[in-house]
């Protein structure tokens, strides 16, 4: 990732509001998305290659992209063939392999991963769990758009790293992920199923063993009638061909190992294709580089490259992924006929003059029409888009505006443009979707040659639409699997447009007809023309101004609810609920906006019980007859398009005393963190340190400095400034270094080494992490007054965290510090680097890479009673 600069500058942390919730190092102000982001997924993927092979997004390269684009449309016509991959997590999977098999063999493609990498780090901000899933998903996607798969997920929720298949299997239950494996091939209907990984010990993430397991069980279960016969009623049994798998090698010692393995063909994605102008490897290149949230920009290698694939079940290949496969039409009965047309087509096809194909694509749609069996997948939206394509036909469909509340209303414009010469007619429109469209539009006349043809229609969303949540966050969770009513939409990336356009054309005297998702299109001063998908968003959103309300007193605090209109005049009431033992100073409130985008805070004054207490704090509103029970949060990245999520409106209250020594802490923000708000909760005063203030401020003003995650890896700033923040403990202040990756190649760009010492005294920062939360703890020096000031600490502390205990544990480290905690997963060795503390001068200094970055923002009182007593370290000795 690139260094940030938005953060540098030193400011107070804002707790007025919503808005201080998440301290993104991004920008606050929405972020463009790139161009390709656009309507039409076929077309749309094939100028993403297009519009990166030239590496700037510019309007013009989209125009030059049109008869590459109709080429490959074409030859991919002419193929019947598809893969699937199937693997763990976004990042799993070889675009290079991908890539070739789509772009390359013109197959159908496909990548299963079992889930949407909830549990990773996020490198680009603070979102994490449901949001981070999010930005993945549209991550996946947009990396799909260029290497030209398709994409699907199980309900599996990636729950943080793991070593055993077996703890995975618990999480998630292994009939039902199983099942969602089966019910994705027998939709999908591969060919191939080709496993990134080989089920073992070798793959390392017991997640990763897992998608082996049960990719191998699937390639059997899903041709077995009797499993899982309740997904009959939608989709037919199938047995793919064969399942392959394709190791990771890369290591020499792999790479040994892989070229003795019996069974082994080679493919070779470093071959260079001359309509794209790259190679596949290239094209994986960019595909992968949109991992960004993980950092997994990439480079795009030229030459051969070579990748094994080995047969597991099915009959040996020996040559080809597809030995003894027939992917041509001769394999539909009657396809002959078909597969001979666009083989004319293909051939014939002048890359000036595109239009001359379209009576042979259309001679084709009748011939594909005429068979008696079902057509393969997705060949008829392909064709129609290629005689849209080759056609010079530009087909549009716009919303005006990107959200609709329930009852509102949307005004869509379909519009169609002739750039060719052949004869077309619209002969009608229909939008279809959450509602119905109408419009009083003549249809029937001839396009006339370059002038766009508006059409516009109307439709009313209906009172008691569903919000747009993304379909797997509608109900809770059931433990680490998403819950998914609709068997119809398991397996899907993401939530179908809430509108397509049909448009029903007659090109010379064949009926063609073509579909187009509504988007809102718009202007980005920055970037550009950009579209995003439209959305049904509540009359008002809802948002506590903290998501955990921590009272380290038995004193009242104030909880502010920010109401923000989505609509004109939105008045009504908000109304509070209040666990039992918990007192408000009201339990509604009313309230009035004038404009849309106008926002108000509400403060309710909320008083703890006696003792140590949790509870959640729940907010709704009523809004003419609508109830409003959620947040409304929007994720804005320029790689992939704007994304809103409605999260219930709550906020977790803990009463847990917590005593704070320093008062004023300061804050190296690193990838994106939300420890500076959970610290002001603890009563400090925090400042986030920019650049200058990191190289000339007054550091001893502060009582404590804290690094945020990753801050040594992202912060060239901090790297430079160590003396002064080594200075600053020895004259007296106390330092406190959040987890960052150790040294090696580092994923992150920029400096690919740490600094040699992020402490006063040598320090090696590891590799190892411990991923149960619920690991043991033991004190190996209990006497350090880090346990006893200004909170006693026991084992009762570490009860209740997330996910995991920490990651990245200091790996040697020189006698001066004292390791405080002993903690280690099952079957892993006693681990004490997890946090470490010594003085240095008349100050303190302590490494800890146990995770208070999700403990503390989550409310966890045992991680705020030890956080205090690191950041006391100074005053405690
Ligand atoms: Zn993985």
């Amino acid at each position: 990732m690139e260094e940030q600069d938005d953060h540098r500058e030193q400011r107070k942390v804002d707790t007025s509001g919503a808005a201080s919730r998440t301290p993104s190092p991004q920008s606050p102000t929405p972020l463009p998305v790139p161009y390709h982001n656009s309507l039409d997924p076929v077309r749309t993927s094939i100028l993403a290659v297009l519009v990166g092979t030239c590496l700037t997004p510019a309007f013009a390269q989209r125009e030059l992209s049109g008869s590459a684009q109709a080429r490959l449309a074409l030859d991919r016509l002419n193929v019947v063939g598809s893969v699937l991959m199937v693997a763990a997590h976004p990042d799993d999977e070889n675009t290079a392999l991908l890539a070739y098999l789509a772009r390359g063999r013109k197959v159908r493609t496909g990548y299963l991963s079992l889930t949407r990498g909830e549990g990773g780090q996020n490198l680009i901000g603070a979102e994490q769990g449901d949001a981070l899933g999010v930005i993945r998903t549209q991550e996946l996607l947009a990396a799909r758009r260029i290497d030209g798969a398709e994409q699907f997920f199980t309900r599996a929720v990636d729950f943080g790293f793991t070593k055993t298949p077996q703890e995975t299997f618990e999480k998630w239950g292994r009939e039902k992920i199983l099942s969602d494996v089966v019910w994705v091939v027998r939709r999908f209907r591969p060919d191939v199923i080709i496993l990134r990984f080989s089920g073992t010990p070798r793959d390392g993430h017991g997640q990763h063993q897992a998608s082996a397991i049960l990719g191998k069980e699937a390639f059997t279960a899903a041709a077995d009638a009797k499993r899982f016969p309740e997904q009959l009623q939608w989709v037919q049994p199938w047995q793919a061909k064969r399942l392959m798998w394709n190791p990771g090698a890369f290591t020499k010692e792999q790479r040994e190992e892989v070229e003795k393995m019996p069974n082994r063909i080679v493919v070779d994605p470093g071959d260079y294709d001359p309509v794209l102008g790259h190679s596949y490897n290239e094209i994986a290149g960019m595909s992968r580089s949109l991992h960004r949230s993980q950092g997994m920009g990439a480079a795009e290698r030229k030459g051969s490259a070579k990748d094994f694939l080995i047969t597991q079940a099915g009959p040996p290949a020996t040559h080809d992924i597809f030995d003894g496969i027939d992917i041509s039409w001769n394999r539909v009965t009657g396809g002959a006929a078909v597969g001979n047309i666009f083989a004319e087509a293909a051939r014939t096809f002048d890359p000036g003059n595109p239009d001359r194909v379209v009576p042979l694509l259309l001679k084709a749609q009748k011939a594909m029409a005429s068979l008696h069996q079902p057509l393969p997948d997705g060949k008829q939206k392909e064709l129609s888009d290629a005689i849209s394509l080759c056609s010079g036909l530009w087909l549009d469909a716009t919303a005006d505006k990107y959200a609709v509340t329930p009852g509102g209303g949307l005004k869509f414009e379909a519009t169609a443009l002739n750039r060719d010469h052949l004869a077309v007619q619209v002969k009608s429109i229909d939008i279809e979707g959450i509602a119905s469209a109408t419009g009083k539009n003549k249809f029937g006349e001839v396009l006339p040659f370059n002038e766009p043809k508006v059409f516009t229609l109307t439709a009313t969303v209906p009172e008691h639409q569903p919000l747009s949540q993304p379909y797997w966050l509608v109900q809770p969770k059931q433990g680490d699997t998403y819950t998914i009513p609709n068997q119809i939409d398991v397996g899907l990336a993401e939530n179908p447009p809430l509108f397509n356009a049909h448009f029903h054309l007659r090109i010379e005297s064949e009926d063609v007809e073509v579909v187009r998702p509504v988007a809102y299109r718009y202007i980005e001063r920055a970037q550009g023309e950009l579209t995003r998908p439209v959305v049904v968003e509540p009359p008002v959103a809802l948002q506590w101004s903290e998501s955990a309300m921590l009272f380290p007193q038995k004193t009242d605090r104030t909880a502010k609810l920010q109401v923000k209109a989505n609509i004109p005049k939105a008045a009504g009431e908000v109304r509070i609920q209040i666990p039992a033992g918990w007192q408000v100073s009201a339990k509604s409130e009313h309230f009035q906006l004038a404009d849309a985008g106008e926002q108000n805070a509400i403060s309710f004054q909320v008083t703890p019980p006696a003792g140590d207490g949790q509870g959640i704090l729940e907010a709704g509103a009523k809004v003419g007859d609508q109830n409003v029970s959620t947040e409304m949060q929007t994720i804005n990245y320029p790689h992939i398009p704007p994304q809103v999520l409605f999260p219930q409106a709550t906020a977790k209250l803990v009463r847990s005393d917590v005593r704070l020594l320093p008062k004023t802490i300061g804050y190296v923000m690193g990838a994106g963190d939300e420890m500076p708000q959970a610290l002001q909760q603890m009563g400090a005063e925090v400042m986030l340190l920019g650049a200058d203030e990191l190289a000339s401020g007054n550091l001893s003003r502060f009582d404590a400095i804290v690094t945020g995650v990753r801050s040594y890896n992202v912060r060239a700033d901090l790297r430079a400034n160590q003396n002064r923040l080594m200075d600053y403990v020895k004259n007296g202040g106390t330092v406190v270094v959040q987890y960052n990756v150790a040294d090696g190649p580092n994923p992150f760009g920029g400096d690919t080494t740490l600094l040699a010492n992020i402490g006063p005294y040598p320090l090696t920062t590891g590799r190892e992490r411990v991923t149960v939360e619920e690991a043991p703890i033991q004190f190996p020096n209990p006497a350090s007054p880090l346990l006893h000031q200004p909170n006693e600490i026991t084992a009762r502390d570490f009860d209740g965290w997330i996910q995991e205990r920490g990651l990245y544990f200091a790996s040697k480290w020189d006698d001066h510090y004292q390791p405080l905690f002993e903690t280690h997963d099952p079957e892993q060795k006693p681990q004490t680097g997890s946090t470490l503390y010594t003085r240095y001068g008349k100050g303190a200094y302590v490494f800890t890479a146990l995770s208070w970055f999700r403990e503390l923002p989550a409310g966890v009182p045992g991680a705020f009673r030890i956080f205090a007593n690191l950041l006391s370290a100074g005053k405690t000795q």
